[in-house]
Parts: C-alpha cells; sequence; structure tokens
C-alpha cells in the first residue's frame, strides 16, 4: 500500500433497501430514501431496478418535474427513452449514464423503450448546494463507448462514471458540485480492489453481484446490499466469488435538506414555492 494511505474504511451500517413503487407502478428496491436511510449526504435516493415482467416496469416514469438536486440514471440491462422540457432527447443503454442537473426546474419523462425482457440499473439523485439549486438545468448524456473501460491485469474491469481510479482513468462526468465519484467495478472471485476516496466524502458500496469482504477487517457484505462506508483516505474490497458493485462517493453538503416529492430544497417555504411554480407553469 502506498505511503500516502493511511486510514482504510470500514463499514459501519448495512441496509438491503426497501420495496417500492414510482412512476406509472414500476416496482424497484428503494435503498437510499427509505426509512432506514434517508439519505446520505449529498445522496438523496438510490433506486435499483431489476425485473424481466413487463407489468413491473411498462408504465415507467411518465412526464414529472423537479428541482434543485441532480438525477443519474445508469442503466446495465434493456432501454430506456427519456425526454425533458429543455429538448434533450435520447436513449438509455446498458452500460451508459445519464447526469441531470434539474437545477430551478425540469420537466422529464423516462420511459422504457422495451416491451419485453430484462430492465435493470440504478436512480441516484445527488443534492445541490443551496447556492445552485435555482441553476440553469443541465444535462450530460454519455453513451456505453464512451464510459472509459479500465481492465486491469488481475481481472478486474472498472467502469467509470465520475471521478478517477487509481490508475488515472478519469470519468467523462464534469460535476463541480459535490465531485462524485461513480465507478462500476467487476472482480474476478478472491481478487482485490483498493481506491482512494477523498476523506472528507461520503461514501457507499452497493452489490450488484456476488459477495464482498469490506475493509481492512474484512466485513461481509451481500448480494443487493448497500454499505456505508466509515472514515478514511482508501477502501478496498475483496471478492468472496466473482462480484459486481458500484462505488459511490461525493462531498456532503452539511446543509438542510427539506423534500416535497420531486423537489428538494433547503425550506418548506421553497418547496411549497416550487409547487406554485411547477403549477403556474413557470418550469
Ligand atoms: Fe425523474
Amino acid at each position: 500500500m502506498a505511503n500516502h494511505m493511511q486510514t482504510g474504511r470500514k463499514l459501519v451500517q448495512t441496509t438491503p433497501g426497501v420495496a417500492a413503487t414510482d412512476g406509472d407502478g414500476v416496482k424497484m428496491t428503494r435503498i437510499i430514501g427509505s426509512p432506514e436511510l434517508n439519505m446520505l449526504d449529498p445522496f438523496l435516493l438510490l433506486d435499483a431496478f431489476e425485473s424481466d415482467q413487463p407489468d413491473d416496469y411498462i408504465g415507467g416514469f411518465p412526464s414529472h418535474p423537479h428541482r434543485g438536486f441532480e438525477t443519474v440514471t445508469y442503466l446495465l440491462a434493456g432501454r430506456m427513452r427519456h425526454r425533458d422540457s429543455a429538448g434533450n432527447e435520447g436513449v438509455i443503454e446498458p452500460g451508459g449514464v445519464q447526469w441531470m442537473t434539474a437545477g430551478k426546474g425540469i420537466i422529464h419523462s423516462e420511459m422504457p423503450e422495451q416491451d419485453n425482457g430484462l430492465l435493470m440499473g440504478f436512480q441516484l439523485w445527488v443534492n445541490l448546494p443551496a447556492s445552485a439549486k435555482m441553476t440553469e438545468p443541465a444535462y450530460q448524456e454519455f453513451s456505453p463507448a464512451s464510459v472509459p473501460l479500465e481492465r486491469r491485469q488481475n481481472g478486474t474491469l472498472v467502469r467509470v462514471i465520475s471521478g478517477m481510479t487509481s490508475q488515472g482513468t478519469r470519468g467523462p462526468v464534469e460535476n463541480n458540485f459535490v465531485n462524485p465519484t461513480y465507478m462500476d467495478i467487476a472482480l474476478p472471485a478472491g481478487e482485490e480492489f483498493e481506491q482512494e476516496v477523498v476523506t472528507s466524502d461520503n461514501a457507499f458500496i452497493f452489490v450488484i453481484e456476488g459477495n464482498l469482504l469490506v475493509g481492512s477487517n474484512g466485513q461481509p457484505l451481500g448480494h443487493r446490499e448497500l454499505g456505508i462506508l466509515g472514515e478514511g483516505d482508501h477502501i478496498t474490497v475483496t471478492s468472496e466469488n466473482s462480484a459486481r458493485f458500484l462505488l459511490v462517493a461525493g462531498q456532503p453538503l452539511s446543509e438542510p435538506v427539506a423534500r416535497g416529492g420531486p423537489f428538494v430544497m433547503n425550506t418548506k417555504t421553497e418547496i411549497m414555492q416550487a409547487f406554485s411554480d411547477y403549477q403556474n407553469g413557470r418550469f
């Protein structure tokens, strides 16, 4: 281990999330934004959806507004078409990512571009600082081919959406609000992955496949569990069998959070203003 790395992060809390339904009847697991884990500053919500039953997803997410934060959609299987009131439209494919800054207001829809087969992916909500909640809406989309894939000698594959790996692979998403790290890591059986994580960041791992041993003390983290990482400047993860997981980190904002459905602001008054602005066509 390099000398400049001092303290390995350890698991401090795990959660499997809760079954939830959102949009027009889409079944999912809500992992952040649940009664058990309300938020992990700056992350407000993490939904995982995975089903090969069309009834679980066919309704999609018809037109709805957002204000005050960012939505990040990352697909592992299937296709989704998105449209928004800023004139953006496209299809997200497996390995592709859409990072939308709702800012002062956007109306968008996300609908499955398929009638059958597996649809699998994640939506993460990343909070904006008070100073940027009313920024102009913005939008970054990256095709699967434009998300860098780092191949390591031991067979590890790291897809880098945001942030930089210890080997220097940098993700395409630009975000100076919370300087996020978002990586999708596939580990062969028995291999180790190590990554620096900024000491002041909050960070979590979500296990997509297999089982992991996390931290210097090798605490187990199971299939489809989220693990919050405690203090430190790096994380070490070992796979028991072949495994795949997300590593996500970001700078906490430490500001008041007021939620109102699709709006996340700092005060209740600002939430009421958001509803009023939306109802009066000011988005
Ligand atoms: Fe949305």
